[in-house]
């Protein structure tokens, strides 16, 4: 079941996303952009803030997983990778939350190994107190406290994506 209130509420969560899109559109002012959405929690985030960033881009996917449940397995598995080559490209990795830090620190070096002429990163939630190995942010949605939390694109066992806000998670005991 899902407990309380929402953590951010949908309004809570357009005004911050149209912050950080205001912020990647100054930073990326006369450059063209390749985004790169981390799937599958970060889908929603990424349609929302990508509307919202006034840059010219291009966009890619990539799907991985990282997590047994609730519990992160610190191994990585890269289902489908970009399509594009990244080269020479100014990449914008948008993921939905940082945890540990494995799931980006793994697609991070990956894509540098790439060439890309820069590569930065945007997380919609970071659970700080929780990181294991340190990844570099560049622009971060929400500090969150060490809870597990679903909705916007988030999900516990791959339900709970489609909710529209962010709440806390807590399984029927
Ligand atoms: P990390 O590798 O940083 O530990 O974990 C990153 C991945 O773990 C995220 O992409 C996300 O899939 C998952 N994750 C971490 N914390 C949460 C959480 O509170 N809720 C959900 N639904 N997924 C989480």
């Amino acid at each position: 079941m899902i407990t309380g209130k929402p953590l951010f509420t949908v309004e809570h969560i357009q005004n911050r996303v149209k912050e950080l899109a205001s912020k990647i559109s100054e930073d990326y002012e006369g450059k063209e952009l390749f985004s790169v959405g981390i799937l599958r929690g970060a889908f929603m985030f990424f349609a929302d803030i990508v509307k919202l960033i006034q840059i010219p881009m291009t966009i890619d996917f990539i799907n991985v997983s990282s997590y047994a449940k609730t519990a992160s397995t610190g191994e990585i598995t890269v289902h489908t990778d970009l399509r594009d080559d990244i080269a020479g490209k100014h990449v914008l990795l948008i993921e939905d939350i940082i945890d540990t830090g494995l799931t980006l620190r793994h697609i991070r070096e990956m894509l540098l190994k790439r060439d890309p002429a820069s590569l930065k990163i945007c997380v919609f939630l970071d659970k700080k107190s929780r990181r294991i190995v340190e990844v570099p942010l560049d622009y971060v949605g929400f500090e969150i406290p060490n809870e597990y939390v679903v909705g916007y694109g988030l999900d516990y066992e791959n339900k709970f994506r489609n909710l529209p806000y962010i709440a806390i998670f807590k399984k029927d005991t």
